[in-house]
Parts: C-alpha cells; structure tokens; sequence
C-alpha cells in the first residue's frame, strides 16, 4: 500500500492533532479548515477510496459513522446540525488517498457543494 500523509499521521511521522483514537479508528483537526469544525475520520486500515471497500469492511465501515456520530455530539454539532463528505477520486475532490470522512460544522452549509 502506498505511503500517504495519513499512514504517515498514524505513524506519528507527521504529527496532528487529536480529536479520537481506538484500535480502528483516528480523527484529527483537518489543517486546512474550511468551517469552524473540520476534523478527519480515517480508519487505520489503509482503503484508498470508499469504492475500495469491500464485504469484509462493511462492519468497519458501519462503525465508522457510529465514531463520527459520537465526535458531532462531542464537538456540539448535533443541536444545530452538521456535515459529513467523502470526496472520491479526481473529480470528487479527493487528495488524499486513504479514506476519509469530513465532519464539518460550526457555521450554515451551503448546497450545491461547490
Ligand atoms: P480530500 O481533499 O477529501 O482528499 O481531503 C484531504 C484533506 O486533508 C484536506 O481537507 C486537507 O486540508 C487535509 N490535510 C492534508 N494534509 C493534512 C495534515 N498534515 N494534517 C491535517 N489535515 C491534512
């Protein structure tokens, strides 16, 4: 699997800030923030894109929104409401390689996503 800046986060190689740990997961304080609250959900195995997923991840994927539904409430997301995205591939937006999910919040979002 190849190197990306969040296998080299979990590492500790590049550092960040925390928001959550446990066995399979790690969410952090994206560096860039587009709203008041912007942290990354990734899981610790390296999946590439949500279309790599497979049967076997579908649990893993499952608990993922369930550890992302507990940062909301944590981060006081859950009165007024709150995003979540997952960019895929080249027109998606995606930059980064390794899974995932955007837990945004903190100010009124707009639709259509630009
Ligand atoms: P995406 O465009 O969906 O692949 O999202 C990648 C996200 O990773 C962007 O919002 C970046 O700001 C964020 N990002 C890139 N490098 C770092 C880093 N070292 N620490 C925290 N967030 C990062």
């Amino acid at each position: 699997m190849a190197e990306t800046v969040f296998s080299k986060i979990l590492s500790g190689e590049i550092p960040s800030t925390p928001v959550y740990s446990d066995e399979d997961f790690y969410a952090f304080r994206d560096v860039n923030p587009v709203a008041p609250v912007h942290i990354l959900l990734i899981p610790r195995k390296p999946i590439p894109r949500i279309t790599d997923i497979s049967e076997d991840d579908a649990l893993l994927v499952g608990r993922m929104f369930l550890v992302a539904n507990r940062i909301a409430a944590q981060e006081g997301l859950t009165e007024k409401g709150f995003r979540y995205v997952i960019n895929c591939d080249e027109w998606g937006g995606q930059t980064v390689f390794h899974l995932h999910l955007h837990i945004l919040g903190g100010r009124p979002m707009t639709w259509p996503p630009g």
